[in-house]
């Protein structure tokens, strides 16, 4: 069962907006809302008075267009040449990244210009091309010049302000618009990383921006409940490869979860389970709906019992640390199978 708590995700809204103070604070919705149901956090997001959604694909943009009537809808990943009349229609604003999207365009548009990450945005010749050429951008409508940080997560890495810097530049070169830099931990970089818009995804959703403490609230709780209760041997094997060998005469819950479920498979997955405030360890391979904890020290676990996967006894971001992952990855594989269940907000 998965818990999305709506009213966690916009009080979480709320805490980033009082840390940007000047400017304004969107919210990243793509990859539903980072696996918690855009169609959900969209419009507890809007109620809370959020007026900037940004998603990573046009598929996602027209899904929720009439989610979030009246406010920017963007799309980070570009223009593709052949949408551009479905991004006119349904009022979508494509994050235009190149001299050749540009050159596609008319209408309102934000510019990504590329400061390190390499990724997409407009490389330092392009820059160079368009403030030689500023009648390129005849017809569009600048909404926002935006960059996005390579490392905001490490504040102590020098390219972070090198990238400010950089972007300072580029919109000194640039037709005079509204900027946007910081993504969630860019909000916690301090005053040099606020601008007219911040992009925060992954703090809405409760992933610690990069602190030693956790700031944002919890919003999700995933468990799952234990199907049968097994006692082996000394010696025997439990699941699929005989993957793990009890050591000891050994109590076994086998819980309806699998990597179907987004569970990592990984056999580096050091997972636990919180019980009744105690964890137990996850032993055996991870099968596609199943999944065994060794409950021997648990003797109160029940068949019918729920185990905590993620939740207050079991940090997202520690879920993340021992699956060798983070907690984007986590949150993003979460499978369709569980019954779902929001916390209004
Ligand atoms: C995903 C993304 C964000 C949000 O990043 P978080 O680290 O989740 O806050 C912001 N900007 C761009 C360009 C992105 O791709």
């Amino acid at each position: 069962m998965l818990e999305v708590d709506l009213g966690a995700i916009a009080g979480n809204w709320r805490t980033l907006r009082g840390l940007h103070p000047a400017g304004s604070v969107a919210a990243v919705l793509k990859a539903d809302a980072y696996g918690l149901g855009a169609d959900r956090v969209a419009p507890a997001l809007l109620a809370a008075g959020c007026r900037h959604f940004f998603v990573a694909h046009l598929e996602e943009a027209l899904a929720l267009r009439p989610v979030v009537p009246g406010a920017m809808l963007a799309v980070l990943n570009g223009l593709w040449p052949s949408d551009a009349p479905l991004y006119a229609e349904h009022g979508i604003v494509p994050v235009l990244g190149s001299l050749a999207e540009i050159a596609e365009w008319t209408g309102p548009a934000l510019l990504h210009v590329d400061t390190g990450m390499n990724r997409l945005g407009l490389s330092p010749a392009e820059l160079d091309r368009l403030a030689d050429e500023p009648g390129l951008l005849r017809g569009i409508d600048l909404l926002f010049v935006m960059t996005h940080l390579v490392s905001a997560e490490l504040p102590d890495d020098p390219l972070n302000a090198t990238q400010a810097r950089r972007f300072a530049g580029a919109c000194a070169r640039l037709p005079p618009a509204p900027r946007s830099l910081a993504n969630s931990s860019g909000i916690f970089l301090g005053p040099g990383f606020r601008s007219d818009l911040a992009r925060p995804g992954a703090a809405l959703y409760g992933i610690n921006p990069g602190l030693a403490c956790n700031p944002m609230q919890d919003v999700v709780r995933l468990r799952a409940r234990v199907l049968q209760l097994r006692d082996v041997q000394a010696g025997e094997t439990v699941g699929y490869d005989g993957a793990w060998t009890a050591a000891r005469p050994s109590r076994i819950a086998v819980v309806s979860v699998g990597y179907a479920d987004g569970f990592p498979r990984s056999p580096t997955n050091q997972a636990a389970a919180c019980f009744d405030g105690g964890l137990v360890p996850l032993v055996g391979r991870v099968s596609m709906d199943l999944t065994t904890f060794d409950v021997t020290d648990a003797p109160a676990v029940q068949v019918g019992d729920w185990l905590e996967l993620i939740g207050p006894g079991m940090p997202l971001d520690q879920v993340a640390a021992r699956a060798g992952t983070n907690g984007y990855e986590i949150l993003t594989s979460l499978g369709r199978r569980y019954r779902r269940v929001y916390r209004p907000a």
